[in-house]
């Protein structure tokens, strides 16, 4: 049995549950500020746009982007990811990211399920050499 010396008031009674935040919206929320510090979030690489600010190159443009999945939906990994390429949520890639150094061109303009990687590579006029890190 405890003893108290009075009956202490009850202080979060009245406040109000906090939102349930799912682990996706977590994991995007951790993408996003990857992205904002420069980071993309598929392979942990610098951004290309830090070194050219004008580059728009994204993921989707690049040929080591991987679909899976066998369903409805196609999920897409790097095949450049240092985690690998997992069956979780937290390794997908979403096709508008900015590219990162290990950026190269895929022949095809559009990604679809049945385009096989390609190698390819970017045109020097596309990537310039500074944007390349010391990992290439
Ligand atoms: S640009 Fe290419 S290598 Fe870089 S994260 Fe995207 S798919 Fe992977």
């Amino acid at each position: 049995m405890r003893y108290r010396l009075f009956d202490l008031p009850d202080l979060r009674a009245n406040e109000p549950d906090p939102p349930p935040v799912s682990y996706g919206r977590r994991v995007t929320a951790r993408n996003n500020r990857l992205i904002e510090r420069g980071v993309n979030p598929g392979s942990g690489r610098r951004l290309l746009r830090e070194a050219a600010p004008a580059c728009t190159l994204r993921c989707k443009d690049c040929t080591h982007t991987v679909p899976t999945g066998r369903n409805i939906k196609t999920y897409w990994k790097c095949a450049k990811n240092p985690r690998g390429m997992t069956r979780g949520l937290a390794t997908d890639v979403r096709l508008k990211w900015p590219a990162c150094q290990l950026f190269e061109r895929r022949r095809t303009d559009v990604p679809s399920e049945s385009t096989a990687p390609e190698e390819d590579h970017a045109t020097p006029e596309e990537v310039p050499e500074d944007a390349l890190g010391p990992g290439r």
